[in-house]
Order: structure tokens, then sequence, then C-alpha cells
């Protein structure tokens, strides 16, 4: 039986590296010290950092762009033997080290390995983290 996945359950987590949680529509935010980490942690000046990486709102704020493939994935996924990892893992924003347990949508357990592996649901339904997304891709794929 499915049990429901909260609090008591962190410490038996265990991510799969699906990659599912860095692909989607939305960007990560990133505050100015984190691009100051992520740059150092890359050995790369701030101003590359901002240039190759980032794009900044209308209200100035910066975010981390998306490779621009169809499932969105974060400029700074990779994979690797059929695991996903962050290329700035060691330096990672706060959204992206919160979640699934400081943070996560009601739906994340639709594409979060982890967390369905927890919960004994298999494997997850999803690629990313929008539905929309998700359901575009399933139609192009099915339209093919
Ligand atoms: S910065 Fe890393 S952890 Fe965050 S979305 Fe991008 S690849 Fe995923
Ligand atoms: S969706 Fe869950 S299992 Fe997959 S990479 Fe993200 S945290 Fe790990």
């Amino acid at each position: 039986m499915a049990r429901e996945i909260g609090w008591p359950y962190k410490r038996e987590f265990e991510c799969h590296r699906c990659g599912n949680c860095c692909r989607g529509e939305g960007f990560v935010a990133v505050t100015e010290g984190e691009i100051d980490n992520a740059a150092r942690f890359l050995g790369i000046p701030v101003s590359e950092f901002l240039r190759e990486y980032c794009q900044q709102t209308k209200s100035g704020s910066w975010e981390v762009i998306s490779q621009g493939d169809a499932l969105m994935s974060c400029i700074f996924l990779f994979e690797e033997k059929g695991l996903f990892g962050c290329r700035i893992h060691g330096a990672k924003p706060d959204q992206c080290r919160g979640f699934p347990f400081d943070w996560r949508p009601r739906d994340a357990e639709e594409y979060c390995a982890g967390l369905r592996a927890l919960a004994g649901l298999g494997k997850p339904k999803r690629q990313t983290m929008s539905r929309s997304l998700d359901r575009k891709i399933a139609k192009d794929n099915r339209e093919e």
C-alpha cells in the first residue's frame, strides 16, 4: 500500500538521480550570494556565469536558464550512464537544495523517483516538474 511521504521519512529518502526535478517550465531563482558561490565553484568570473548561465527578470533578479531542449532541462543538468546530476552540485541554489523536503509541489510524487520509491509507487509517470509540458511531450510523441 502506498504511504504518505512526510518529514518522518526524510532520512530514508534517496535521490534516484532521475533529473526530473531539474526539468520543466519555470526557472531557478538565484541570489547574488548563490551566484558568487556557483561562479567560484566553477572557477569562472561572476560576469561569465551570468552571461553563460543566467537571465535577468523584469524586476532585475536573476534566474538560471534552461538548455532549450524539449524538456526544458536546467542548463546545469548532465547525464552520465543513465544517471543525472548537477554541474554545480557543491554550490547549488537553496531552491534546489530544499527539494523535496523543505518544499515540494503537491504533484511531486508524480515525477520524483525517490519519493515514489519511498511510497512504493513504481517508476515516475512524468519527466518534468511541469504537468502541461509533460502533456505536450506525450501528445507530440503520440503524433510522431
Ligand atoms: S541548478 Fe542543479 S539542482 Fe538546480 S535545477 Fe539546475 S541542475 Fe537541478
Ligand atoms: S526528482 Fe527526486 S529522485 Fe529525481 S533527481 Fe530530483 S530529487 Fe532526485
